[in-house]
């Protein structure tokens, strides 16, 4: 039996809105004969019956997910200053651009000499992200950024392989996004802990202790996941040379320091770069994503193939690689979203994509100092593009900052990423991004105060306008029930 509609914002879902003998469509009867299936198909082909199959209206079906649609918060329902995600405004120019014909309708099995646009935009767009990192060579088959992190460590793998050496380890910052162990111990390797100094960035001295000739590579996310650039990245570059080791940057806030500052002349030899986060493509709910990787001449044979060069003819793919470590991605990987940050990067120009970065860097800036007296700050020094706070003074009155994250909700803010970096206990990872107007911000600086100061009962029992309150976060994503289960069976 269907459940009640318990008030304005309760859906419920598609299976108890199921009437028996409802339908949205009348299929005619039809004026050939109609043959039994299991006269013509195998029998497992055959379905006798799908058990609670819902029977809906069209209006029903329709105002079920436009209800469900207006639950959702996207950027362009509010504020959404998710640290480390980038959660910027996408223009729809590229959205525009990613749908014309010629793009969107392509097939994966059209011939060079067919697509010979879409080639020179991907060939193209290597060239320009090959500028802005100051790398040597760009690959943008990976279609995330954990997927660009396991092809930079796929890669150093097999240029180890090649060279008759073998190296276990990899060093990671405590201060790594949650992506780069995982991508190392995919690729083979051994994670191996080293500690950010006191001012919340490395030092030399720290990687030079852990660096020896079973250390394969650094993996350095810059600027890091503190929101503070790594300006010893040089000197830790230099000591991970001389011990045959390589640098890899997760370069996923590069929207920090577009046209400000180059990956390849920091010494870094491998980097990915989240086009979904820094070249405007929608990426909230995990996707889709394109993560380029990026690299030095000497480790430029291995990249994927095929790679697109262009010759008189025009452009083509040359798979005779021996040296590859093959294909991350069927087809032409994510093409739309290449279109996309092609078409926002020529939009913007090498300018616009300077000042994106100095406008994300001050709006940042501005939030930290707007929030720094009312929220701990435990590194207090010059951010790039987000603030990392805390919620220590909070706690004494009993407010945590899961209580906060979700009483933001309440005002329409989607809440900061929280308890992450580890080094920050009771984290408030705040993005603001170069989109934000100053009202924006300033409502949030606003709103955060309030909340800081608001009776703890009320905090406590945030959301309060949400349709579900303190939901299983650990138990959805550990324990997911995806089976739809019918009223007798539960
Ligand atoms: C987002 C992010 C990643 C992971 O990128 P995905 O596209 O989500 O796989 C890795 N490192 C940093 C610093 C990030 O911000």
């Amino acid at each position: 039996m269907a459940k009640a509609l318990e008030g304005p914002l309760e859906e419920p879902l598609i299976f108890d809105r199921s009437r028996e003998g409802r339908a949205g469509i009348g299929i005619p009867t039809p004026d050939v004969p109609i043959v039994d299936p299991h006269k013509v198909l195998p029998r497992l082909m055959v379905r006798e019956e799908v058990k609670g199959f819902p029977e809906l209206s069209e209006l029903d079906v329709s105002r079920h997910f436009t209800r469900l649609s207006t639950l959702n918060f996207g950027v362009e329902t509010g504020f959404y200053p998710l640290g480390s995600c980038t959660m910027k405004y996408n223009p729809k120019l590229n959205e525009e651009v990613a749908g014309l014909p010629g793009f969107a309708g392509l097939h994966p099995y059209q011939g060079e000499e067919m697509v010979q646009g879409a080639l020179e935009l991907t060939y193209e767009l290597e060239k320009i992200l090959e500028e802005i990192s100051g790398m040597h060579a760009i690959t943008l088959h990976p279609a995330a950024g954990a997927h660009g992190e396991l092809t930079g460590m796929l890669m150093l793998a097999a240029y180890y392989r090649d060279r008759g050496e073998t190296r276990h380890k990899v060093l990671i910052p405590d201060t790594a996004h949650g992506t780069n162990p995982a991508s190392c111990a995919l690729g083979g390797f051994t994670v191996v802990p080293v500690k950010t100094g006191p001012d919340g960035i490395l030092t030399a001295k720290e990687v030079a202790d852990h660096m020896d000739d079973d250390t394969a590579a650094l993996m350095l996310t810059n600027p890091n996941t503190l929101g503070l650039f790594e300006s010893n990245i040089k000197d830790i570059s230099q000591v991970m040379h001389d011990k045959g080791g390589f640098v890899y940057c997760d370069g996923a806030n590069l929207n920090a320091i577009m046209g400000l500052a180059k990956f390849g002349e920091m010494g870094v030899d491998i980097v990915q770069l989240n086009l979904h986060k820094t070249f405007s493509t929608p990426h909230g709910g995990g996707g889709p994503g394109s993560g380029p990787v990026g690299v030095t001449a000497e480790l430029e044979p291995y990249l994927p193939k095929p790679r697109i060069i262009k010759t008189e003819e025009g452009y083509s793919y040359e798979t005779d690689r021996p040296k590859s470590i093959g294909r991350m991605r069927a087809f032409h990987s994510q093409f739309t979203i290449l279109v996309r940050a092609y078409a926002y990067i020529r939009r913007l120009g090498a300018n616009g994509l300077k000042e994106a970065s100095e406008a994300a860097i001050l709006n940042a800036n501005y939030l930290k100092e707007q929030l720094k007296d009312t929220y701990d700050l435990p590194y207090d020094v010059a951010c790039m593009h987000e603030a990392v706070f805390s919620d220590k003074h909070q706690q004494e009155r009993g407010i945590t900052t899961m209580d906060i994250a979700k009483r933001l909700m309440d005002y329409g803010i989607h809440p900061p990423t929280i308890y992450f970096p580890l080094v920050v206990p009771g984290a408030l990872m705040i993005e603001p991004t170069e989109c934000e107007g100053l009202d924006t911000i300033d409502n949030f600086v606003e709103v955060m105060k309030k909340i800081s100061a608001e009776d703890p009962e009320l905090v406590k029992g945030a959301p309060h306008t949400a349709p579900r309150k303190r939901i299983d976060e650990i138990g959805a994503a550990r324990r997911p029930r995806l089976r739809w289960i019918t009223p007798e069976e539960d």
